[in-house]
């Protein structure tokens, strides 16, 4: 059984990510979604163990000191973790799996997993960002603004990703990353069976 496809989805607060994951689950009824660990406060329409499983900071503590986590790191004043159990038993059982985590994750992910699939999530243009997030209508003034200041540094980052891709709408965006999928999926590497040439008795 061919090992599941691990897609990495980062960009910006409010760029679009949680809309176009949601997007490639619908289309995928059977991918996993990587449901993080974090320390910050519940959001509305957050639900407990599907969006997060939201943790005091003791309790995020104890389990980076258990070695749960595939990777863990700091965000706008608050603590996000990927769980690392749920996530290795998909991908063996061959399900693909889709996180939303943030460029220090990803870069961590990308040296402890390199066949993941590292896809950075853009706006049209820069100042859509936050006319998105402000839209949203559910981050402090505060928050907004150190979300909005590290938008800056994670476009910088966006060169280490394996694919960049425009959200302009959720649609192409949703089916950019499919494509990215199926492609990723007849890599040559993972195709070496359609190679036989000896008919098998
Ligand atoms: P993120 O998960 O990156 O923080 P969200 O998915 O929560 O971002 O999206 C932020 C806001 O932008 C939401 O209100 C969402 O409905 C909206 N949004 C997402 N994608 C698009 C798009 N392609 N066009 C217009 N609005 C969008
Ligand atoms: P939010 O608070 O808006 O849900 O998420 C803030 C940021 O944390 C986003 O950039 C999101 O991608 C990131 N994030 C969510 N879960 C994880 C995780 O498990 N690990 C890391 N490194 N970042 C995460």
């Amino acid at each position: 059984m061919q090992r599941g496809k691990l897609l990495v989805i980062s960009g910006p607060s409010g760029v679009g990510k949680s809309t176009t994951i949601q997007g490639m689950l619908t289309k995928h009824p059977d991918m996993y979604f990587s449901v993080s660990a974090t320390t910050r406060q519940k959001r509305e329409g957050d639900v407990e163990g599907v969006t997060y499983f939201f943790k005091t900071a003791d309790a995020f503590a104890e389990m980076i000191q258990r070695g749960e986590f595939y990777e863990h790191a700091e965000y706008a004043g608050n603590c996000y973790g990927t769980p690392k159990e749920p996530v290795e038993r998909r991908l063996g059982s061959g399900i693909d799996v889709i996180m939303d985590i943030d460029v220090q994750g990803a870069m961590q992910l990308k040296e402890k997993c390199p066949d993941a699939v590292l896809i950075f999530l853009v706006a049209p243009c820069f100042s859509v960002i936050e006319k998105r997030l402000r839209g949203r209508g559910d981050t402090g003034e505060a928050d907004m603004e150190k979300r909005l200041k590290k938008a800056r540094w994670e476009y910088e980052m966006a060169v280490h990703y394996d694919y960049i891709v425009l959200n302009d709408t959720k649609e192409h965006a949703v089916e950019a990353i499919d494509s990215i999928l199926t492609a990723e999926k007849l890599r040559a590497e993972r195709q070496t069976d359609l190679l036989k040439m000896e008919e098998s008795l």
